[in-house]
């Protein structure tokens, strides 16, 4: 496993980045960046899952959105020094390679490559947003929890989660007990095949039923996004060289 963005640069951006690359563990529940906090790394997850999280003044928190190797946490601060908006949280273990943000920021400034990785990161997240805000209006949260659930589950890419009830509760801005309830509604339709010691079990195509539509769309999109990446890789790199082109090569 690698994490998507990192792999689509060409090699010369990549190596922009590479010295001050560290290779980081993600441990269960560590608390990444907290809202408020200055952005003083970028991380690019290879495997495990993190959510961000929104809190609220009276102690009530909701997800807003969920992040795997197909993304990073902390890239949105080559918009401007603010402060992070959301605490991110991980929710699956794995690892992860990070880099000091003022070490982002100048590749950012040098490469091509690395600003259109930007904008499909940018691009990801605004539709997990705002598709996020939509599902939260209009979705029963029967529903809305299935589909966090699968979002989770491409993160790990397995049918294994270790999320307890409390965990999803905070996810999802609901009573612990209407999560049981969730959970036993879930369980009956076979979507949810095992719940024990934080670890969620799940059957994926069962779970997509009981789900609403906005999974589906959110993984459309996103492979939207990196095919419409794989298309202008053959833009040449910053060396002048275009990838998959061998020497010699008409046009
Ligand atoms: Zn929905």
């Amino acid at each position: 496993m690698g994490n998507r963005l990192l792999a689509a640069l060409p090699a010369p951006d990549f190596e922009l980045l590479k010295p001050e690359l560290e290779p980081i563990t993600l441990d269960q529940d560590a608390v990444l960046s907290r809202a408020g906090d200055a952005i003083d790394y970028v991380v690019f997850p290879h495997g495990g899952a993190i959510t961000l999280m929104i809190d609220m003044a009276d102690g009530n928190t909701v997800a807003t959105a969920a992040i795997g190797r197909e993304g990073a946490v902390g890239m949105l601060s080559v918009l401007g020094p603010s402060p992070s908006a959301t605490t991110a949280v991980v929710r699956a273990a794995g690892t992860a390679s990070r880099v000091p943000a003022s070490r982002f920021h100048a590749v950012f400034s040098q490469s091509p490559a690395m600003r259109r990785q930007v904008q499909n990161h940018i691009k990801a997240m605004l539709m997990q947003f705002q598709l996020g805000l939509a599902c939260n209006a209009l979705h029963p949260v029967e529903a809305r929890m299935a589909r966090w659930l699968l979002q989770l589950r491409d993160c790990v890419e397995h049918d294994e989660l270790p999320l307890t009830q409390q965990t999803l509760s905070q996810m999802l801005g609901v009573r612990r007990t209407t999560v049981t309830l969730l959970m036993r509604n879930l369980r009956a339709r076979g979507a949810i095949k095992a719940d024990r010691r934080g670890l969620i079990e799940i059957d994926r195509v069962r779970l997509a039923s009981a789900a609403c539509e906005c999974h589906r769309v959110m993984r459309r999109e996103v492979e939207e996004i990196f095919a419409g990446d794989a298309d202008r890789v053959r833009a040449p790199d910053l060396l002048g060289r275009v990838p998959g082109k061998k020497a010699g090569d008409a046009g």
